[in-house]
């Protein structure tokens, strides 16, 4: 079984080709930080623009580097939501004229499953259920992986996603866009301890994650004039991390899992890897992240996402609805309110 996958839903654009027995095929990325760069941000106009040039493109740089034609492919999965909508509708689209012309099934894909099953990409012996720390620009969740589709939301963030802290510490000290890699180059020259920030929520009864305070407190560090930009960046890793430790340790007693998982762009980073790679062991847990490529966004975890839902029989009609919002475990997000 061969999978078309496309991502568009944030600002990297990108086409895979992935094989249900994990054969990455073909692998097709353009970033646009270059044309978001001079914005410290991520324009969501020239994001949708953007995405409608470079995307055909790199279907056909697919295709060529795999050797195969549409017709050799069983479906097209393409992400569906949630993201910056005009992206999501051009990847959309762009599927859904591809299953039709070629007369294949389209997979509407949750680009937050993409994330979420990645590491059964990565790892072949990753069997359900598992304990998914998932970390991106947008989220910040604790989820229970019960299987293709049986997500449970054990914990979310109250107000900022991890990247998300990472991104506006990064345009605070001025170290440029995007903020989590910048970041966490500018830690290697810091010391860790040098800056006292919070830990919000570390050992409250809730389960829930915070950021915003941090954000806040990193500000103030700065505007003291007291500290280097380097030491900001160690301590306010270290923070995140001890954030991140604490609220999955109070997960790892409560569930049954066969492995402690991360996934994510914030799964790219390696003091995030190393801190629950060591909770992990603590737990005398199988620990699993996947290559860093495969943690920021990318189309190989949209296809492999496809080839699951395809081997479950899950495909989707050509009405299939572009969503901005679309949380993993409906049944939280209702529970506890939109954003928490
Ligand atoms: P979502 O997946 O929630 O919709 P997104 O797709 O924008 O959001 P990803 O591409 O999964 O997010 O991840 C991007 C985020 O990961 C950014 O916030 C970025 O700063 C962060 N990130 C990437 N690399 C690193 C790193 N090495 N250290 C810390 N954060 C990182
Ligand atoms: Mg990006
Ligand atoms: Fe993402």
């Amino acid at each position: 079984t061969l999978i078309l996958g496309l991502e568009s839903s944030c600002d990297e654009t990108a086409a895979a080709l992935v094989t249900a027995d994990r054969a990455i095929r073909a692998h097709q990325l353009a970033g646009q930080e270059a044309d978001h760069r001079p914005f410290g941000g991520v324009v969501p106009e020239i994001a949708a623009r953007t995405h409608v040039e470079a995307l055909t493109p790199l279907v056909a740089a697919a295709l060529a580097e795999a050797g195969v034609s549409l017709a050799d492919v069983d479906a097209i999965a393409a992400t569906a939501g949630p993201g910056l909508i005009g992206g999501v509708m051009v990847g959309l689209v762009t599927g859904k004229a591809l299953a039709l012309a070629a007369g294949k099934p389209l997979i509407a894909v949750n680009h937050l499953e993409g994330h979420a099953l990645s590491p059964r990409l990565a790892d072949p012996d990753l069997e359900f259920p598992y304990l998914l720390l998932l970390v991106s620009g947008g989220h910040c969740q604790l989820l229970l992986v019960e299987g293709v589709g049986a997500y449970r939301r054990l914990a979310t963030t109250i107000d900022d996603a991890a990247g998300e802290a990472f991104d506006k510490t990064a345009k605070l000290l001025g170290l440029g866009f995007p903020g989590g890699p910048a970041v966490e180059k500018a830690a290697l020259a810091g010391d860790p301890k040098a800056v006292p920030l919070p830990r919000p929520l570390v050992g409250s009864g809730e389960p829930h994650f915070s950021f915003a305070g941090l954000k806040s407190a990193v500000l103030r560090a700065r505007d003291s004039g007291q500290y280097a930009a380097e030491d900001i960046a160690a301590s306010f890793q270290q923070a995140v991390v001890d954030c991140l430790i604490d609220r999955t340790r109070r997960q790892l007693g409560a569930v049954e899992a066969t492995a402690l998982v991360v996934a994510g762009g914030v799964a790219a980073n390696k003091a995030v890897r190393a801190a629950l790679e060591g909770l992990a062991a603590e737990h005398g847990l199988r620990f699993v992240a996947p290559p860093q490529w495969l943690c920021t966004d990318n189309a190989a975890m949209i296809a492999w996402a496809g080839a699951e839902r395809f081997r479950a029989g899950l495909v989707d009609g050509l009405d299939a609805p572009a969503r901005a919002r679309w949380p993993l475990d409906p049944h939280a997000e209702k529970a506890r309110g939109a954003g928490v």
